[in-house]
């Protein structure tokens, strides 16, 4: 299979695809990225995801160096090059090469985009439902911006990993923040779908978006509020959202599960929702 990338302005081999040692990404993690998934050969949700790009780049004051629609043909062409019908389009910016300096600006930033394959609609996760495991959240403030300084995510997943979880759900101050790649919500005993109100200490979910409205629409009622481990363990349902998984349920939280140990019915037809309404699009 051919895996092309694209990179400041040429399409090249994957495996030949370089940047400099001096890249600011590298050196001080100046950069920032997006994730979209892709089915049918097609992007789902590009829109929201590019906004988000854009945001996340100017927070960091790093210029785009294309426009939205001149980024979306690019990841277009990606799809079609690699012929990839299900997977994910991963896109990242930095500040570019320059000597190493904290205050230092380059004038070109680092623009790289390629696609990853992925069985993204029959993920077995989807019936088997996953078990998270609880880890403090250690990241900066800033969580709202896409930044490529995933260190703590990459520990949290790792210590989730050796507890046997697949994914790990951030605490502070008692109360879980997201999802180390992913947003989390649980459905209460009522009925209720909760999650975390969007600002500073979380990654505003371009999926959690969507899923939130395709609820909504069919009726599910949503408390956008902060939820306790305590309350997603006495809750129906616990499900986390994100692009490259669309909805997946969570059955267990540290090994205790969540209702009676299964996937859900309100996360289940949610994900139906999604992967239809994506497909429709
Ligand atoms: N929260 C964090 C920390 C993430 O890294 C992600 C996705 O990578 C999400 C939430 C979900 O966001 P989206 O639905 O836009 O993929």
């Amino acid at each position: 299979m051919t895996r092309t990338a694209w990179l400041n302005g040429a399409f090249l081999p994957l495996a030949d695809a370089r940047v400099s040692i001096m890249d600011r990404g590298f050196t001080f993690a100046d950069g920032i990225y997006e994730v979209t998934a892709i089915i049918d050969g097609r992007l789902v949700d590009s829109a929201p995801h590019l906004a988000r790009l854009e945001r996340s780049a100017a927070a960091l004051g790093i210029p785009l160096p294309l426009s939205l629609a001149e980024i979306e043909s690019i990841e277009r062409e990606l799809i079609a090059r690699d012929g990839v019908k299900e997977g994910t389009v991963y896109l990242q910016l930095t500040a570019g090469a320059a000597e190493r300096d904290f205050l230092g600006r380059p004038d070109h930033p680092t623009f790289v985009m390629f696609t990853q394959p992925a069985p993204v609609l029959d993920n077995p996760k989807a019936l088997t439902g996953i078990k998270v495991a609880t880890t403090p959240d250690i990241r900066w403030a800033n969580r709202d911006i896409k930044s490529i300084m995933l260190l703590a995510q990459v520990l949290a997943k790792r210590e989730a990993a050796a507890k046997g979880a697949q994914e790990a759900w951030m605490i502070e101050d008692g109360f879980v923040t997201e999802g180390a790649s992913s947003t989390a919500m649980i459905v209460t005993a009522e009925g209720i779908l909760v999650t975390r109100p969007n600002g500073r200490d979380i990654l505003p979910g371009c999926t959690r978006a969507a899923v939130e409205a395709l609820a909504r629409q069919d009726g599910v009622r949503i408390e956008e509020r902060r939820f306790t481990i305590a309350e997603a363990l006495s809750a129906r349902e616990a499900m986390l959202t994100s692009a490259s998984t669309f909805v997946l349920p969570v059955i267990a939280i540290d090994d205790t599960p969540v209702a009676d140990g299964r996937p859900g019915p309100i996360t289940q037809r949610l994900r139906q929702l999604y992967i239809e309404a994506a497909r429709a699009a």
